[in-house]
């Protein structure tokens, strides 16, 4: 049993960091033109091989939802601006105070994994086993472990992973293999957010160093002329999200008749933001013996709808964690309503909040908190669907390299950000859905690390 903690005053104990064991120095990259053409080979035959079958459910259950007779608080218009409908999480409108309260989480969140493979095992190329050295990837993780072998021979798969799993350079690996074999190919990687999809490329530009494999991130939002040209030359990859993909497709600048991988990152947030009939228009003309690869967090039954119209005797493979929630301790603060502001200032000023996402309602009051944060001598960032795209860019960018230790964020734009050693998410406005609280709080604690989130609640 726990007590509720002192009026205005936060009682959450910071646990205490640990470096990750993984070093990740900034790899070149390079986008040289190449040869106008493109041609679709690609013919390769279905390996039924496998054996991989581990379709653990996703089952695990939560740590709330912890009766103790506490306050609930109705979250009522505290939600962000969400772009997309058809939205099938769990709204809750109001919350028992103990979900935001663990103040002892687990300390050994998992058990570590042992893999079966190590990196030059895998029969990849050569020069994508120095890359991965070079990156300081050592070891695969149980995503890598166990895709990278059934990718490599040919088959679809269904990848049931969070982000921080290293699910991009699972399914990038193999295939970057597969299209130093042969050059033709053309991978097509769609993605719920223009964050993630840059993300991705820039990932893929980390372990292509030299191999003259070119990539176009199509993403809305941005202006759409550099991409018409990107897609004029020869590409290897194209990255985007389903919106601009479509809308490239209808310019006839894509033409996915040639794509001979499609990989769906994600595919759990795309339908979330509303992207079915895009992401259906999208694959309809992928050739059927284009390799489909699958990568999501949950399992719904729109997903396994796509999946049944789309892949091909697929393989699943889950390694969702248990419940990230249980290693990320959570208290709550409370606050007065005059001093919500000054005590957020208070809290950040603390040497331990070195990095802090703070989550907030409103496009307006995201960007109205990060002003005033920067006027009390808070380094600060926003993003919010009310910023360009190069402005968000800017704003990540400076928050992930340290100019700034605070980033100001509605729930939508912060989709997909991964950065590394968040100390802290705060809750400034309460999430509108549970879904929306455990992805916010997500974003801290990632890999091996400990993570803290706070939520303000009125006293
Ligand atoms: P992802 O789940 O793809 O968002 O990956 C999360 C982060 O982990 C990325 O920054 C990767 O560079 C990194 N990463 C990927 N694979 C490994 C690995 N086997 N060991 C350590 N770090 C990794």
């Amino acid at each position: 049993m726990y007590q509720l903690p002192p009026m205005n005053n936060n009682e959450a104990r910071g646990p205490q960091r640990r470096s990750s064991s993984f070093s990740r120095p900034g790899g070149g990259g390079q986008r040289s033109s190449g040869g106008a053409s493109r041609g679709y080979v690609g013919n390769r035959p279905r390996s039924s091989s496998g054996g991989y079958n581990d379709r653990r459910p996703s089952g695990g259950s939560s740590s709330y939802g912890r009766s103790g007779g506490q306050r609930s608080y109705s979250s009522g218009g505290s939600r962000g601006g969400r772009s997309g409908g058809g939205r099938g999480g769990r709204q809750i409108s109001t919350f028992d105070v103990s979900n935001f309260i663990n103040r002892n989480p687990i300390v050994t969140a998992e058990a570590a994994y042992v893999p079966t493979h190590t990196f030059a095992e895998f029969g990849l190329a050569p020069e994508i086993t120095r890359a991965v050295t070079a990156m300081g990837i050592e070891i695969p993780s149980a995503i890598q472990d166990q895709v990278i072998k059934p990718i490599l021979e040919g088959r679809d798969v269904i990848g049931l992973a969070q982000t921080g799993t290293g699910k991009t350079a699972a399914f990038l690996l193999p295939t970057i293999h597969h299209t130093l074999e042969n050059r033709n190919r053309l991978t097509l990687i769609l993605t719920p957010t223009r964050e993630l999809a840059i993300q991705i490329e820039q990932e893929l530009r980390k372990l292509t160093p030299h191999m003259k494999l070119f990539a176009t991130v199509c993403v809305g939002g941005t202006n759409i002329r550099p991409q018409i040209s990107g897609l004029k030359r020869k590409n290897h990859f194209i990255i985007g999200t389903p919106g601009r993909v479509q809308d490239l497709m209808e310019r006839g600048h894509i033409d996915t008749r040639q794509v001979t991988t499609a990989i769906l990152d994600e595919a759990d947030r795309m339908l979330d933001m509303g992207f079915i009939h895009d992401m259906k228009a999208i694959l309809k003309d992928v050739p059927q013996d284009a390799q489909t690869l699958f990568f999501s967090a949950t399992m719904s039954k729109s997903i396994e709808g796509l999946v049944h119209d789309f892949l091909n005797d697929p393989l699943t493979i889950s390694v969702r964690k248990k419940d990230i929630t249980e290693s990320i301790t959570q208290d709550v603060v409370r606050y007065e309503p005059h001093h919500k502001f000054d005590l957020l200032v208070t809290l950040l000023s603390k040497p331990e909040f070195s990095r802090v996402i703070i989550f907030g309602a409103m496009k307006h009051s995201v960007e109205k908190l990060g002003q005033e944060l920067m006027k009390a001598g808070i380094t600060a960032e926003s993003i919010h669907g009310n910023k360009s795209h190069p402005q968000r860019q800017r704003a990540l960018t400076r928050f992930k390299g340290g100019q700034v230790k605070v980033l100001v964020a509605t729930d939508v734009a912060a989709r997909g950000i991964h950065v590394d050693d968040v100390s802290h998410v705060i809750n400034y406005d309460l999430p509108g859905a549970y879904e929306d609280y455990v992805h916010r709080i997500g974003r801290t604690g990632r890999g091996d690390k400990r993570g803290s989130a706070l939520t303000f609640v009125p006293a």
